[in-house]
């Protein structure tokens, strides 16, 4: 049997060459660049609320950081750290592997350095936090959108929520949506490229981890302003697409969980800049409506009328 200090030891102790001290003391010690501010937020997993028990521990480490990272993202910083936290029901040394494997991927693929964290025995639960840093006065809050802003939506919305609710037998996919549906719901890659793309040129930005209505919604409140979004410009893959009668896939479209995509808003003289960067970051960057004056958030069919919205998104209390 592994012991804790062991399990530190071989799966999560790496150099981490840019911080001044990463694993292995009683603190990291770090040092942030001058005229940069430092971005942290924190994102916790919880088996039988956030995933499966039985998950594929691979794909677990990879979006145990990726939404993290999704959230620097949304605030235009540059990922350099984090820590994690871990709660095991038991040391299994191929589920740590596999684990640590999905995880150091990732951080290795954004050359983010993994500096501490805590080890504990429990109900399996993950926590990171992640650091990063930006430009003073540069981050992407979600209190900047201007009426006049066009709304922006980046890859596409509900792939997840689809594969959620086959695996809960609420739709059928067909065989060659699974796979694709399967990898927006346990692999998303979070649009770190995009956001940093974003510094300056949008007004404001959220990542879309609860669903478009709800998300957007946070930009609406923060920022004091009302939406208009048109239902069929929210991009959407062709398996969504192919469900689009029924409710769940309209819901999964709107206020399906787990999306990871970018919803940010920017003047519209914008446009053809925010094209070029998604074209240069390789992320589809799809317009979908427009910030008013007022509040709230209007979503109008094909006819133009607004629609009824049932649910505006996950709420872990509700
Ligand atoms: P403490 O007793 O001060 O909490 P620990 O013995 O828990 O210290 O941790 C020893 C070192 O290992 C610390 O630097 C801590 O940040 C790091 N650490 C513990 N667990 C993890 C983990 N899961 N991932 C990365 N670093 C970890
Ligand atoms: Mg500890």
């Amino acid at each position: 049997m592994l012991s804790e200090f062991e399990i530190i030891r071989r799966f999560f102790t790496r150099p981490a060459p840019s911080a001044v001290l990463g694993v292995g003391d009683d603190a990291a010690l770090l040092r942030v660049a001058p005229g940069m501010e430092l971005a942290v937020s924190t994102d916790m997993l919880v088996a039988g609320r956030h995933f499966f028990p039985d998950a594929d521990p691979g794909k677990l480490g990879h979006k145990a950081l990726a939404v993290n990272l999704s959230d620097m993202a949304a605030m235009g910083a540059k990922p350099r750290w984090a820590t994690l936290s871990l709660a095991l029901p038991e040391a299994d040394e191929k589920w740590l592997e596999s684990f640590a494997g999905g995880f150091m991927a990732l951080a290795a693929a954004h050359g983010v350095e993994l500096v501490g964290g805590d080890t504990t025995r429990g109900p399996l639960n993950i926590c990171v936090q992640v650091m990063g840093e930006v430009p003073e006065g540069q981050a992407l809050r979600r209190s900047g959108a201007k009426p006049g802003d066009d709304v922006w939506v980046s890859g596409r919305l509900g792939d997840a929520a689809l594969a959620l609710a086959h695996m809960q037998h609420r739709i059928v996919l067909e065989p060659h949506d699974v796979a694709d549906c399967l990898k927006a719901l346990h692999a998303p890659e979070p649009r770190v490229a995009l956001g940093l793309a974003l510094r300056g040129v949008a007004h404001s930005a959220i990542d879309v981890s609860d669903g478009l209505a709800a998300d957007l919604g946070h930009i609406l409140e923060c920022s004091g302003v009302a939406a208009v979004v048109e239902i069929a410009a929210v991009p959407r893959s062709a398996a969504l697409e192919r469900h689009f009668g029924e409710e769940t896939a309209r819901q999964a479209l709107l206020a399906g969980g787990d999306d990871y995509e970018l919803c940010f808003t920017a003047d519209v003289d914008q446009r053809s800049a925010i094209e070029k960067i998604g074209r240069d970051t390789g992320v589809a960057v799809t317009c979908v409506g427009r910030i008013a004056r007022g509040s709230g958030l209007a979503v109008t069919g094909s006819d133009g009328k607004p629609l009824e919205l049932r649910r505006t998104g996950f709420d872990h209390f509700r």
